[in-house]
């Protein structure tokens, strides 16, 4: 099991992706934290509530009748600082492992039109508060980031320590690579996002009607 590196966080460094927060091992079991930070603390603004409800009835929606993974979906909701939502799964996961998965549900949060399912005062806590126009940007802005992740997007950043090794930019400590459909190794690629294409990243990159999307340009360019 890998170890979680979760309590080194710093939310000045890190950046928008999918991490691992943590895992608890059950008996028999183990779960799997994913933060889903759509938003880069400290240089984004962060969503509306209105947003963040949108978000959390249509994902959860999406997340539990995906037929692959719908059975091991065991917790979705949002973060209290309206940066991102959290998402426990059964297994023992890496972001990798779910970036299709991610795809799909925010591309289809991205794209929705219709009534919200759950947005009634029978079946929620406070229904009215729902923007859907909003949720749809963000989560399309957020689909941007999971359509090209970079390893910055994938993995927390990490105090650095004193040991020459440590500057080692091709550690893999601690991950589980493997040979599944994972995310693709950056280096200062410089092709044009319109232009890649991949049976994983299958995604074209959403158009943005605000004033965000400037910022999320400056991200795109090569260290
Ligand atoms: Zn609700």
């Amino acid at each position: 099991m890998d170890t979680i590196p979760s309590f080194t966080v710093d939310h000045l460094k890190m950046k928008s992706g999918i991490f691992v927060s943590c895992k608890y091992a059950l008996s028999n079991v183990i779960l799997t934290t994913f933060d889903l930070r759509m938003k880069r603390p400290y240089h984004e603004p962060v969503m509306e509530t209105g947003s963040v409800h949108a978000i959390e009835h249509l994902a959860a929606t999406y997340l539990r009748n995906d037929e692959m993974w719908g059975h091991k979906i065991i917790y979705f909701g949002p973060m209290g600082c309206r940066t991102g939502f959290y998402l426990i799964m059964l297994g023992d996961l890496m972001p990798e492992d779910i970036l299709p998965l991610l795809e799909r549900t925010f591309d289809y949060v991205s794209e929705y039109q219709g009534d919200i399912p759950g947005a009634t005062p029978r079946e929620c806590g406070f229904f009215i508060d729902m923007d859907l126009e909003a949720a749809k940007a963000d989560a399309a802005m957020y689909y941007n980031i999971l359509i090209d992740p970079k390893k910055e997007n994938l993995r927390y950043p990490i105090k650095k320590e004193k040991s020459p090794d440590a500057k080692k930019g091709t550690s893999t400590k601690g991950k589980k690579t493997g040979s599944k459909s994972g995310a693709k190794s950056v280096k200062t690629d410089t092709t044009p996002l319109k232009n890649k294409k991949s049976e994983t990243n299958p995604g074209v990159k959403k158009e943005i009607s605000d004033d965000n999307s400037g910022e999320e340009k400056s991200q795109k360019e090569p260290k």
